[in-house]
C-alpha cells in the first residue's frame, strides 16, 4: 500500500468505520501513520499477584489454575483463576467479551487490565497473552499505545489497525529525512521510526521516534516555504534605483535611524539586481517601518512604476495615506487611495489616472487586489500588518504581474529569529532595533483597585496639558452574561464628566468604515481629545500628542496585544502613560502576565513571554498566517527541533513535488508552486 491510498482499503475499515475514522482526519494510510499515539501504558514490567494495588493498571503473569463456565445466569461467563508463587487473581469474561483464542486450564498466561476487588484481587476483560508466543515481539505486552478515540472506535480497532497500516506501507514509505538524521535519532529508515512511534518498546524509544517525526513535519514545512521562496525567485525583478538613502534620508523632516538607514540599504541593494525581493521587515510598534516603506515606494516611482501599500483595515489605510504623502510629495510623488468605501466614480477616476500615469503610490485596503485596478506597472508592493493576509494572498498578487514586483512584508509582532526563520522562511530578515531619538519615555502601571478614580484624574490633568488619551475596552457591548464594562457606556460616562470639555469619541468594530475613519481624523487633528474604543486602535493609529492609554480589564487581551496598544501613546517628544486596569478578582497569573509589560518596554521580550504564557499558535494566530496547525510538531516545546531545521538543506522542489502527489501530507493553506492548492 502506498501512503496516499485510501483509508477504506486497510483490512477491518468498511463504510461504516471508514466514516469514523474521518473524523479522526484519517482518511489515508499516511494520516493512520502520522496520528501517533496520545500516550503508552507501560505494560513492560510484570507485578507478582501478592503485590498489586486496586484501582491500577497492571500486568500479572502465571498458570490458569482453575476455569469455570458458568451457562445460566447473571455474573461472568468465564472465571479463570491466574496464580503466580505469590497469589492467584480471577480473571473474568462477561458476555461478548471471550478471549480470542481458548484459555485453557495449565497454560501460561500474561494478563493486563485494571486490578478490581472482587473475592480477592480480579481483572475484568484482561488483555491476554499465551506466553508460549511471548518471544514474538509483536504479541508480548509492552508498550501499549493509546490512540486519540471518538465514539464508535475502540483502542483495541486502532491498535490493529495500526499494526495493519505499518506493515502494508513497510515497503512503499518514501523517505523523507537524510539517512545521518534518522541515525542521529536511533533509526534506520523513516519506517523504523514510525513503527518505533506506534509500536515502541521503551518509553524512550517512543520519544526519540515521536520528536524526529515532529523534526520531519516542521521539516516538510520548511522546505514548502523554500519552494516557495525559489519560484519567486527563479526570475528577474525590474531594476529600481530611483533614489539613493541618502538622497531620501535628505528629503525626510528628521534623520533616519541608524537602524532605518541600515534596512534602507538591504532593500535597496535587493531591488536595484537581480531577483524580486521577498523581505519581511520586523520592529516594534513605533520603529518606523512606515518610512523604510516609503523609501521602496519612492524607489519604485522615481524609476516610472507603480508601488502600492496594502493595510489590513480602513483606518490604518487613511494612516498610510497621510504617512505617504508627507514623505512622497517632497519627490512630486502623488499617492492614491483605494479602499472598499472608495465611490464608483472615484475608481474610475483612479483607474484612468493609474493607466495614464502609473509611477505613483497606491494605498489601500483589500480592495487594491481587484482586477480592474490598473497595477501593470507594480514594481514594489508593501504589505502592513501581513497576518491579516495569508500567503496564497500575497503570492496571487505576485504572480499576476509581470515581472514579479518587489515585496516587503511588515509585521509589529516582533518574533524570536528561529521561529521568523522557519514560518517565514520564504522571507529575508530586516529588523528595525532601534526607536528613534528624541521620543518621550512610556510608563507602564497595572492599576490596583484603589487607584482607578487616581487614574482618571490624571487623565484628566494631561487633557488639560493639550494632551490625548485612549481608553480601550475589550468589547463594544456589554452582554448580561458578562462582567465586561461597555465602552459605549464608557463614553456617555465621559461626555458628562470632567473630560467632557476635552471632547470625545467613540471607536468601535461595527461602525461603517468611513465613521472609522471619521472619528479617527477628529481624534487626530484635536478636534477630540479622548477615544473610547476596543481594540481597532490596535495597528496604526500615529498621533504624537496622544500620551495616556487607559486599557480596561487588560487581562482580556494577549500580551503581544497589549503591547501593540500601549505602543500607540509616547510617539511624540512627550513622556507617556499606559495604564493596565485588571478587572475585579484578577487571577494571579493574570496579573503576572500584566507586570510583564510594566517591566520591560522591550517588544520582543513581551513576545517571548507571550509564547510561553499563550504558545506561537495563539500569538501569531497561526490561521490567519496561513500557518498550518501541525499534527506531530508542537510550536510550544519544540523549539530545538525548530532550531535544528533551520540548519538543514531543504528538499528540493522537484524532490517535494514527488512527495506531495504521492499526499504523504496536507497542508490546507499553502499552494506549492505549479500544484493546486489543498494538496
Ligand atoms: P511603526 O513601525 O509602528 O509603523 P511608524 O512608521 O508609524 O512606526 O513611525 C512611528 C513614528 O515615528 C511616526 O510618527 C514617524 O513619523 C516617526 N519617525 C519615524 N522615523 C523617525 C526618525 N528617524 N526620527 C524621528 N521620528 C521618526
Ligand atoms: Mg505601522
Amino acid at each position: 500500500m502506498r501512503t496516499c491510498d485510501s483509508i477504506a482499503l486497510a483490512q477491518g475499515v468498511g463504510t461504516a468505520r471508514k466514516a469514523l475514522l474521518e473524523r479522526l482526519s484519517i482518511h489515508s494510510f499516511g494520516d493512520m501513520i502520522l496520528n501517533l499515539p496520545v500516550r503508552f501504558i507501560d505494560r513492560r514490567t510484570v507485578t507478582p499477584i501478592s503485590n498489586l494495588k486496586v484501582g491500577t493498571d497492571a500486568v500479572v503473569s502465571g498458570r490458569i489454575v482453575s476455569l469455570a463456565r458458568n451457562r445460566r445466569g447473571r455474573g461472568p461467563v468465564i472465571s479463570a483463576i491466574l496464580s503466580d508463587d505469590s497469589g492467584g487473581i480471577v480473571l473474568s469474561f462477561f458476555r461478548g467479551g471471550y478471549p480470542a483464542s481458548g484459555l485453557k486450564e495449565g497454560l501460561n498466561v500474561t494478563a493486563c487490565g485494571t486490578v478490581q476487588s472482587y473475592r480477592g484481587f480480579s481483572m475484568v476483560h484482561p488483555d491476554l497473552y499465551f506466553n508460549s508466543q511471548v518471544s514474538d515481539a509483536a504479541s508480548s505486552p509492552g508498550m501499549l499505545p493509546v490512540y486519540r478515540l471518538t465514539s464508535g472506535l475502540t483502542q483495541g480497532f486502532m491498535r490493529r489497525l495500526a499494526r495493519t497500516v505499518l506493515d502494508s506501507v513497510k515497503e512503499e514509505l518514501p523517505e523523507v529525512l537524510p539517512v545521518s538524521t534518522l541515525r542521529e535519532y536511533g533509526f534506520s529508515s523513516r519506517w523504523a521510526a514510525v513503527k518505533s512511534a506506534h509500536l515502541p518498546s521503551s518509553p524512550e524509544e517512543a520519544s526519540a521516534a515521536r520528536d524526529l517525526l515532529a523534526l520531519e513535519e516542521l521539516y516538510l514545512y520548511r522546505s514548502v516555504l523554500e519552494s516557495v521562496r525559489s519560484a519567486g525567485t527563479s526570475t528577474s525583478g525590474t531594476v529600481l534605483s530611483g533614489v539613493s538613502v541618502a538622497g531620501f534620508e535628505s528629503g525626510m523632516p528628521w534623520k533616519l535611524t541608524a537602524a532605518q538607514r541600515r534596512v534602507c540599504s538591504e532593500i535597496s541593494a535587493d531591488i536595484s539586481s537581480g531577483p524580486p525581493m521577498r523581505r519581511l521587515l520586523q520592529g516594534d510598534v513605533g520603529s518606523g517601518k512606515t518610512v523604510v516603506a516609503a523609501f521602496g515606494c519612492i524607489s519604485a516611482v522615481t524609476s516610472g512604476y507603480t508601488a502600492c501599500v496594502l493595510a489590513p483595515t480602513e483606518v490604518l489605510a487613511y494612516q498610510h495615506l497621510e504617512s505617504m504623502k508627507k514623505f512622497c510629495e517632497p519627490f512630486g510623488i502623488k499617492v492614491h487611495i483605494l479602499t472598499g468605501g472608495t465611490p464608483v466614480s472615484a475608481r474610475k477616476t483612479l483607474a484612468g489616472e493609474l493607466k495614464k500615469e502609473p509611477a505613483a503610490v497606491l494605498v489601500g485596503t483589500h480592495a487594491v487586489l481587484e482586477n480592474w485596478v490598473p497595477l501593470h506597472r507594480l514594481a514594489f508592493l508593501v504589505v502592513d500588518e501581513q497576518h491579516r493576509f495569508g500567503v496564497n494572498q500575497r503570492e496571487k498578487l505576485l504572480d499576476r504581474v509581470k515581472p514579479r514586483p518587489h515585496a516587503l512584508i511588515m509585521s509589529a509582532t516582533p518574533i524570536p529569529r528561529t521561529l521568523a526563520m522557519t514560518f517565514y522562511g520564504d522571507l529575508d530578515l530586516s529588523v528595525l532595533d532601534e526607536m528613534p531619538s528624541g521620543r518621550g519615555k512610556t510608563e507602564t502601571a497595572v492599576v490596583g483597585p484603589s487607584e482607578k478614580n487616581d487614574v482618571f484624574r490624571f487623565m484628566v490633568e494631561r487633557l488639560k496639558n493639550g494632551e490625548r488619551a485612549f481608553l480601550v475596552y475589550p468589547l463594544k457591548e456589554a452582554s448580561e452574561k458578562t462582567d465586561l464594562r461597555d465602552a459605549a457606556t464608557a463614553y456617555s460616562v465621559i461626555c458628562s464628566g470632567p473630560a467632557a470639555e476635552f471632547g470625545a469619541g467613540l471607536l468601535h468594530g461595527s461602525m461603517s468604515p468611513g465613521e472609522k475613519v471619521d472619528v479617527t481624523r477628529r481624534f487626530s487633528s484635536g478636534e477630540i481629545s479622548v477615544l473610547v474604543s476596543t481594540t481597532v486602535i490596535e495597528v496604526g493609529i500615529d498621533v504624537p500628542e496622544a500620551t495616556v492609554m487607559i486599557v480596561v480589564n487588560a487581562e482580556r487581551f494577549g500580551l503581544s496585544q497589549l503591547h501593540q496598544l500601549r505602543g500607540r501613546v509616547g510617539r511624540g517628544a512627550r513622556d507617556a502613560w499606559c495604564f493596565l486596569v485588571p478587572g475585579d478578582n484578577p487571577s494571579a497569573e493574570a496579573l503576572e502576565r500584566l507586570n510583564v509589560l510594566a517591566s520591560t518596554a522591550d517588544g520582543f521580550k513581551v513576545a517571548g513571554k507571550d509564547l510561553l504564557f499563550r504558545g506561537p499558535g495563539q500569538v501569531l494566530g497561526t490561521a490567519q498566517h496561513g500557518i498550518p496547525e501541525f499534527r506531530i510538531a508542537d510550536l510550544t516545546c519544540d523549539g530545538a527541533l525548530i532550531e535544528k531545521v533551520n540548519t538543514m538543506q531543504p528538499i528540493e522542489l522537484v524532490e517535494m513535488t514527488r512527495l506531495i502527489k504521492s499526499q504523504m501530507w496536507r497542508y490546507a493553506d499553502l499552494v506549492l508552486p505549479g500544484l493546486p492548492s489543498g494538496t
